[in-house]
């Protein structure tokens, strides 16, 4: 056991005996510097996620405040901008094609002598992060030709209301409802969607016990009950603070969903994604998140949650998904949302809808 899983772990301990931990804002800054500029061999099988991953890591900085140490904003725009798919000649938006941005350069295959594109790879998921990365460099997404990315996004929407990822297919699900909505929220546009489809989707994945399936009647899981309210945050069919409400008046079973949420905290401070599961670090933003779009965030036991974090801070610096464990971006980058939501000092706040900083949702 290393000395970040001490059971006393809050930073307010006054115990003589047990060391004062706390989390190492500094340390981090270092860990997702070296991410920045290097990522090392074993993110190699995730090439395919190239802008995922950047996300995260231009994200972590913006969280640690310390987005100075981005020298070349310009560059990274550039470089980000350089995975969105202009078709060379101007295509039939109806086509079935989806052109977002691609995930990393070897999924970008060039068209055929004719101009065709045989092989679209432009993905929701990567055009969330892309979008997410220019705003928080402060870019000026009206500098970006949405008009072909959200008409042809609609190909992507199913009868039922939800997305496919690709124009090829995929699985259909509420990640992918997430997406597209977060792209047409950070673009000022809603024509990539049918938002009335996308809503009836959504209210279909509530399960009996008040969590969110993927798909309708799938179990509940903490993931998917993120996308569905922040996606109905987003599009406006929810209000911001909903338990200050009426909650009686909302189109979701919101006592039922609560009820299922608050079951999530374990006894060890963690948050699990669904029962019978161990404590996560991730959740702390599925799960925490959730209740801060709702205006319920009190019911988190911050005190225990934050001390679960602690146990997951790597000594070189990132979060584990367990404690004890190695780091790992993707629970280092959740961990930072979830501290930045238990107001860790020096840390800028969150806009849980759309996972990134106020500021950088904002636009300031
Ligand atoms: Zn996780």
């Amino acid at each position: 056991m290393n000395s970040t899983q001490n059971s006393d772990s809050s930073p307010s301990s006054s115990s003589s005996s047990s060391p004062i931990i706390t989390m190492d804002k500094d340390l981090h800054v270092t860990f997702i510097e070296m991410m920045y500029h290097l990522l090392p061999s074993p993110y190699e099988s995730q090439e395919i996620n190239h802008l995922t991953l950047a996300y995260f890591v231009i994200s972590s900085l913006d969280f640690l405040n310390s987005l100075h140490l981005l020298t070349h904003k310009e560059a990274l725009s550039d470089w980000v901008l350089s995975f969105h798919l202009h078709p060379t000649n101007i295509p039939d938006p109806n086509n079935g094609q989806f052109y977002g941005f691609h995930g990393s350069r070897t999924s970008m295959f060039p068209p055929d002598q004719t101009g065709a594109l045989l092989h679209n790879n432009s993905h929701l998921a990567s055009t969330y992060s892309a979008l997410a990365i220019l705003k928080i460099v402060g870019y000026d997404l009206s500098n970006i030709d949405s008009e072909l990315m959200l008409s042809s996004m609609k190909n992507l929407q199913q009868p039922d209301g939800s997305f496919i990822p690709i124009h090829t297919g995929g699985e259909k699900d509420l990640r992918f409802v997430y997406c597209a909505a977060a792209i047409c929220f950070m673009l000022n546009n809603w024509s990539g969607m049918d938002k009335e489809k996308a809503k009836d989707y959504i209210l279909h994945c509530q399960s009996y016990d008040g969590g969110f399936g993927l798909v309708p009647g799938a179990e509940s899981q903490g993931g998917a009950t993120y996308c569905a309210i922040a996606s109905l945050r987003l599009m406006g069919f929810i209000e911001d603070n909903l338990l200050s409400t009426r909650a009686s008046s909302s189109l979701i079973d919101v006592p039922l969903l609560l009820d299922w949420i608050v079951q999530r905290q374990g006894t060890d401070g963690g948050i699990q994604g669904r029962p019978n599961k161990s404590s996560d670090t991730c959740y702390a933003f599925w799960i925490g998140a959730v209740l801060k779009i709702l205006g319920g965030y009190d019911f988190v036991d911050s005190k225990s949650l934050h001390g679960f974090l602690l146990a997951c801070q790597y000594k070189y610096g990132g979060f584990s998904k367990f404690p004890g464990e190695f780091p790992d971006l993707y629970h280092t980058y959740y961990a930072f949302t979830a501290f930045s939501m238990l107001e860790e000092s020096g840390l800028n706040s969150l806009c849980p809808e759309l996972g990134i900083t106020q500021v950088a949702a904002k636009g300031l």
